[in-house]
């Protein structure tokens, strides 16, 4: 299977501890199968602290603690389990956060969400167009006739953006993200309004300079709305108007 992803993408890297808005808080964070076999298994203080910061009432996750704080996230904002056990016994999510990946046939698209501020500036701050590099994989691509209908649809797309620096970085991640679904669900119309209503709500008022001020507004209309099944669904259906 190909594997692409936008050039910036092999540049991110989590800032952990810098990070103003950590992502180990405000959200529930479900555990895998496999991850919780391993952290069950896990023996010594560490594994003991682990296991009682798991309940597996419904979906098997972490208890979190005060404002919603992921109990393994340290007073530094540092992961207890990276520091004590190392990245790769991150369950599957916390591994993933935050990239979103999207499904063709033979062809799988990689990218960062704009909910990680790190990602944002990388994304926004991207010197030129949005750019797909291949990063695994050396396959023949035959996709078929409605998905590289979908394809054609998306270069006219990224085409017809206007203008160019961080508000066209802004519209081109909305595409990139949000037209592959319609894969799935087959909303193509309802995908292309609606990216344009998200990019126009984000940068109404943005004075065009300044590129944190951006950042921040585009992390907390992800945070919002990527994220949230039933927000991105009322955005989508036009139940929710954009904000003025
Ligand atoms: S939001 Fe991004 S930079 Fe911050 S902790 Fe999460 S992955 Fe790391």
């Amino acid at each position: 299977m190909n594997l692409y992803a936008p050039d910036y993408y092999p540049d991110f890297r989590c800032t952990a501890g810098k990070c103003r808005h950590t992502c180990c808080a405000g959200w529930e964070i479900d555990i895998d199968g496999d991850s919780l076999k391993r952290y069950r298994r896990m023996r010594g203080p560490f594994g003991k602290k682990i296991n009682q910061c798991i309940s597996e009432e419904g979906t098997p996750h972490f208890i979190l603690g005060e404002e919603e704080r992921c109990p393994l996230l340290n007073g530094e904002n540092l992961c207890e389990l990276i520091l004590r056990r190392g990245e790769k016994e991150l369950c599957q999510i916390c591994a993933d956060h935050p990239r979103f990946r999207n499904y063709w046939t033979g062809r799988t698209e990689i990218g960062l969400g704009l909910v990680c501020e790190e990602a944002g500036r990388l994304i926004l701050g991207s010197g030129h167009p949005l750019r797909l590099i291949r990063l695994e994989g050396d396959e023949e691509e035959e996709l078929p006739e409605d998905e590289k209908e979908l394809m054609r649809l998306r270069e006219e797309l990224f085409r017809s953006v206007p203008g160019s620096g961080p508000a066209a970085r802004l519209r081109e991640y909305l595409i990139y993200r949000h037209l592959a679904d319609a894969l799935y669900d087959g909303r193509v119309e309802e995908r292309i309004r609606f990216v344009r209503e998200a990019a126009e709500e984000i940068l109404a008022g943005w004075d065009g300079q300044d590129l944190p001020e951006l950042t921040e507004r585009a992390r907390r209309f992800s945070d919002e709305t990527e994220y949230d099944d039933e927000a991105l669904e009322a955005r989508l259906s036009g139940q929710k108007k954009p904000h003025a």
